[in-house]
């Protein structure tokens, strides 16, 4: 299975990844969480790309496009592979697309998480995410039972810079000038599952399980 989870900041590509990720044990790439590595590691690219993220805005499509050419030519990604975070460009995915018919490989799916704005808001707001681990919790949904401390690792459990209000309507807008055109280019490709995010964390399995019954 090779598939793209597309989708405003705050849609929830990470946790129904996760729900793919366990019945189809298929390499979740996630830009996000591999920038946040290098930001972590203060390798050159994370100090590139740091200030970038911080602002809410996109990190250099050349910066991505050599990032994910490594990447997709890793062992893991050979079986399949779920994209989460990437591409968030035309010009990614037209890089996308070369990369993928260099490999012979093809896509089975896009999936289009709607969203509306003001629930991405409200999300992301209350979003937390522990420094170690990367566990995610919600203050409202899925707090951690202490306040500031990670449940599976100890580690402390914090607000991401960019997950403050401000940055998150900058992501909002850079969503939809930058990426939704992306809606068209995969519908005109035939790809696009739209699938709604409000759905439960299971709502993408369950259209990709439907879509594959009906194939
Ligand atoms: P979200 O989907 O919640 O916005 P991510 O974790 O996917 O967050 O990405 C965090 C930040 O990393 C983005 O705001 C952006 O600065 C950068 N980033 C991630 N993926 C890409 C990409 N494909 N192209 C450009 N920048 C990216
Ligand atoms: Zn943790």
């Amino acid at each position: 299975m090779r598939i793209i989870l597309l989708g405003a900041p705050g849609a929830g590509k990470g946790t129904q990844a996760d729900s793919i990720k366990a019945k189809y044990p298929v390499a979740h790439i996630s830009t996000g969480d591999m920038l946040r590595f290098h930001v972590k590691q203060e390798t050159e690219l994370g100090k590139n790309a740091k200030a970038y993220m911080d602002a809410g805005k996109l990190v250099p499509d050349d910066v991505i496009i050599a990032m994910m050419e490594h990447r997709l030519q890793e062992e893991d990604a050979k079986e399949g592979f779920m994209l989460d975070g990437f591409p968030r460009t035309i010009a990614q995915a037209e890089a996308l697309d070369a990369m993928l018919s260099k490999l012979q490989l093809k896509l089975d799916a896009v999936v289009n998480l709607m969203i509306d704005d003001d629930t991405v808001v409200g999300r992301l707001t209350s979003r937390r995410v522990c420094r170690q681990c990367g566990e995610i919790y919600n203050t409202v949904l899925k707090p951690s039972s202490k306040e500031g401390v990670c449940d599976k690792c100890g580690g402390e459990v914090v607000q991401r810079d960019d997950d403050k209000e401000e940055v998150i309507r900058k992501r909002l807008s850079v969503f939809h000038e930058q990426t939704a055109p992306l809606i068209d280019y995969y519908s005109n490709q035939g790809l696009l599952v739209a699938v709604d995010a409000t759905g439960g964390k299971d709502a993408v399995l369950k259209i990709l399980e439907q879509k594959k019954a009906n194939a």
